[in-house]
């Protein structure tokens, strides 16, 4: 159905699609470096691009209280707030809050589609996800968010909950601005847990992959010991401040910004990018409908991800 109303966005629409084509892109190269870097047996972590930040404990990694050791810290892998020394990444205590069941169900989408693709799969060919059988806890750095933008992000969290089951707990607002190597853990700003989703509205000053005209960037660190499954452990939700104002300012209804929140939390969660332009997850956010079968499908996939009382 035509909306005038998307019509006459035509110019700043093209502009998010580049926009976000860049970001495919940049994508694209995290994910071949960070393989190299697996291979290799370092770590590897880069949380500048949508995407896949990986994180990897070591062959000789305990899942107990003891600080993981690791091999030798590459310069992407201190980037990704690993100690300069390179000597030990500090992990959490296992199973913050782990239960032995999924706190929640995802919703059966309405139809089945094949139309998504994820971030990264496991050698058992599932999806890298969030353990369903914790909360995944958020905070918010609203200092520079549009007038009423906490509805937005709010909406688009429940929104995909229900489409992973994943369990949200919003722990309030925090002043951690976004960083290029944020620590997956930062015990004295978070406690003795992997540290919250970052939901950040902020500029492209302070976040530089926003410059030009990406609107928002997403995405998550993953960790296994050694060669051991994957699983996301915390990740970072980017949104580009001004333009997204400059959108509401026009008076335009919010179904563009929800949609680019839904599309970043949706890298979050651990999609990719399809081909298919009728999904979300098309890097072109041109007709903002929300969560389209194929972006459903992935999520519902996502949030049968395997429980984790060993991060
Ligand atoms: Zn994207």
């Amino acid at each position: 159905m035509d909306d005038p109303g998307l019509r006459d966005r035509t110019p700043r629409h093209s502009r998010a699609r580049s926009a976000v084509r860049v970001v495919r892109n940049l994508a694209a190269v995290v994910l071949i470096a960070g393989a190299a870097f697996l291979s290799a047996g370092l770590v590897y972590g880069d949380p500048r691009f949508v995407g896949l930040f990986e994180f990897n404990g070591g062959a000789d990694a305990k899942p107990a209280s003891a600080p993981a050791s690791h091999p030798t810290a590459s310069p992407a892998g201190r980037k990704a707030g690993i100690p300069a020394d390179g000597s030990q990444m500090a992990v959490p205590p296992p199973g913050f809050e782990e239960q032995d069941q999924p706190l929640g169900q995802p919703q059966t989408p309405p139809s089945a589609s094949k139309s998504y693709k994820f971030l990264a799969t496991n050698a058992d060919g599932g999806p890298v996800g969030y353990s369903p059988c914790r909360p995944l806890h958020y905070v918010v750095n609203s200092a520079l968010a549009p007038k009423d933008a906490g509805p937005l992000v709010e909406n688009a969290i429940k929104t995909i909950s229900e489409a992973t089951g994943i369990r949200f707990v919003n722990d309030g607002p925090t002043t951690e601005a976004p960083s290029q190597s944020r620590a997956p853990y930062q015990k004295a700003r978070y406690g003795e847990r992997w540290a919250p989703l970052l939901i950040a509205w902020t500029t492209p000053e302070q976040a530089p992959q926003l410059k030009g005209a990406v609107i928002g960037t997403g995405g998550s660190t993953h960790f296994s010991f050694g060669d051991g499954p994957k699983s996301f452990v915390t990740g970072s939700l980017e949104l580009d401040a001004p333009q997204i104002t400059e959108d509401l300012d026009r008076g335009d209804n919010s179904a563009y910004a929800t949609a680019v929140i839904l599309h970043e939390l949706g890298h979050v969660m651990g999609l990719e990018h399809v081909e298919d332009p009728t999904q979300l997850m098309y890097p072109e956010i041109g007709a903002p409908d929300g969560l389209a079968a194929g972006d459903l499908n992935g999520l519902y996939e996502l949030g049968h991800a395997p429980c984790r009382k060993d991060l």
